[in-house]
């Protein structure tokens, strides 16, 4: 996510120097959208959205049409970028959290990613647009931050970007035009995303479970529930793009579930006896994600110097979820104990210490 401002319109177009995005041109460059042998009409319809590419049937992932940032007319970095000299082993995916537009022709791109960059730039206090990537409600690809795509042709190194705070130097983002928390993204633009989440694995050696989204790392409610309950398949649809075929699954990874304000389940309550094994103040422990426990999450992230959105995250999990002994006692002991003796866990064994990965175990099953 970038912001919530949407970018004023303004009626100026990409230059006549953009990729020549002919029929046939982006039906070959869309190459290894495997679709199912489905009609492109049947693909992109029902949505609302005009697509801007076709989708068509071919084997292997093929590098898309980008438009690169001289394309857009992207204003030069305020410093020169930094390259950062090994592969990603993540892609982090987002949302723009814009409007849902149907207006997303190439001109229409050029003013979405001159807005965002100047969001970036001026208001962020960052050198350039945050992410790498950026994929519009039609299906046309952006690259982001300058050089990104250069890098990601030669599959060597990446540009560093401000996607995702920490992760920045093991990962790319994806930024997708939209705000996917109640409806899903269009077909096309899913199509898209597909076919540059599989040509960046294969140039970067990223294992398709390490498509993650950027909820995955920080407090944030990003990239939309709707879009982030799509990665599972997006994951399986990249594999089987990148030819890793049915066996893939193995790699699926363990996540931290999100929590916020009016939530109430058994992983609020852990999470409430972990804040409060943590020595955040006035945090109750009824499983009810309230006004007093989001103030208590500000204050443990206040406390990280992360970002202050009072939902716990992938940034407050693995700060949280501490190494815990069976029989320690206290608060952490509690937050085990909440989530091993809920109606209708069985038998869950507990493991000499609580690890991060058996933390998010139980989690993910609570
Ligand atoms: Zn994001």
């Amino acid at each position: 996510m970038y912001s919530s401002r949407p970018p004023s319109p303004r009626p100026d177009g990409v230059p006549a120097d953009t990729p020549k995005l002919t029929r046939r041109g982006l039906i070959t460059l869309f190459s290894g959208l495997a679709v199912g042998g489905a009609a492109v009409a049947d693909v992109l319809s029902g949505d609302g959205v005009d697509p801007v590419v076709e989708v068509r049937r071919l084997p292997g992932p093929r590098r898309p049409p980008i438009y690169t940032c001289d394309a857009w007319r992207a204003r030069p970095p305020s410093s020169p970028v930094v390259v950062v000299d090994q592969r990603p082993s993540k892609i982090l995916i987002h949302h723009t959290a814009t409007a849902n537009r149907n207006n997303v022709a190439p001109v229409d791109l050029g003013v979405l990613t001159r807005a965002i960059q100047k969001f970036h730039m001026d208001t962020e206090g960052w050198i350039d647009s945050g992410h790498q990537f950026l994929v519009n409600r039609g299906g046309l690809i952006a690259e982001g931050r300058h050089r990104s795509l250069e890098t990601l042709l030669k599959g060597k190194s990446f540009i560093e970007g401000s996607q995702c705070s920490e992760y920045n130097d093991v990962s790319i983002g994806i930024e997708n035009e939209g705000t996917y928390t109640d409806v899903d993204p269009p077909a096309g633009q899913l199509a898209a995303l597909r076919a540059l989440c599989a040509f960046a694995c294969v140039q970067y050696r990223v294992d398709p479970g390490h498509l993650y989204g950027h909820r995955d790392y920080r407090d944030t409610a990003c990239p939309g529930d709707r879009l982030y309950a799509m990665l599972p398949a997006l994951r399986t649809q990249v594999a089987q793009l990148v030819g890793k075929g049915a066996d893939w699954r193995a790699s699926a990874p363990l996540t931290w579930p999100l929590l916020r304000i009016a939530d109430r389940s058994v992983a609020v309550l852990a999470a409430q006896h972990l804040l409060r094994a943590a020595e955040v103040p006035g945090v109750p422990a009824d499983g009810e994600f309230g006004r007093t426990t989001a103030d208590g999450v500000y204050e443990f992230q206040r406390r990280h110097g992360m970002e202050l959105t009072g939902m716990i995250g992938g940034g407050s999990w693995p700060l949280l979820a501490v190494p815990v002994r069976p029989g320690q006692g206290g608060e952490a002991e509690a937050a085990v104990q909440v989530l091993l003796n809920r109606p209708g866990v069985r038998q869950v064994r507990w493991p000499t210490t609580m690890t991060q990965a058996t933390w998010q175990q139980l989690l993910n099953t609570a």
